[in-house]
């Protein structure tokens, strides 16, 4: 099975930086979309399959966690999982986000705490097996 990713952030530099870790991690690809902020995010949800969200949270338009609050109220998009990826520092908003069954990881990343937290999520089925 190839997983389709949606990759959010309003840096085209993070975004590049994240869809090559992901490449790089060994994961079955599909397609991949970008989207610079939630609302952006929300679009592409509606176009494409997606079967991963990897976000950011401080953006303009509309933020990670007002997405990802969207995408709650959304049958459709609700169990998608996905994946925080911020510098954010505080921890009552960590721990809430966390409370909503969300994995974060704090920038900078390495690609392995992406391929980690990526198999962490979806399992290691979609990984190929000479994925590093
Ligand atoms: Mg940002």
């Amino acid at each position: 099975m190839a997983v389709n990713i949606l990759i959010v952030d309003d840096s085209g530099v993070m975004r590049s930086m994240i869809q090559k870790s992901v490449r790089m991690s060994g994961l079955q690809i599909g397609e991949v979309h970008q989207a610079a902020n939630g609302q952006e995010g929300l679009d592409a949800l509606e176009k494409h399959w997606i079967d991963l969200v990897i976000t950011d949270i401080n953006m303009p338009v509309m933020t990670g966690e007002e997405m990802i609050g969207r995408m709650h109220e959304r049958p459709e998009m609700k169990a998608i999982p996905t994946i925080v990826v911020s510098t954010e520092g505080s921890q009552t908003r960590i721990e809430r986000l966390k409370h909503k069954g969300l994995k974060f990881i704090h920038k900078p990343f390495s690609p392995e705490k992406i391929r980690d937290t990526v198999k962490d999520v979806l399992g290691s089925e979609v990984f190929n097996e000479s994925g590093a």
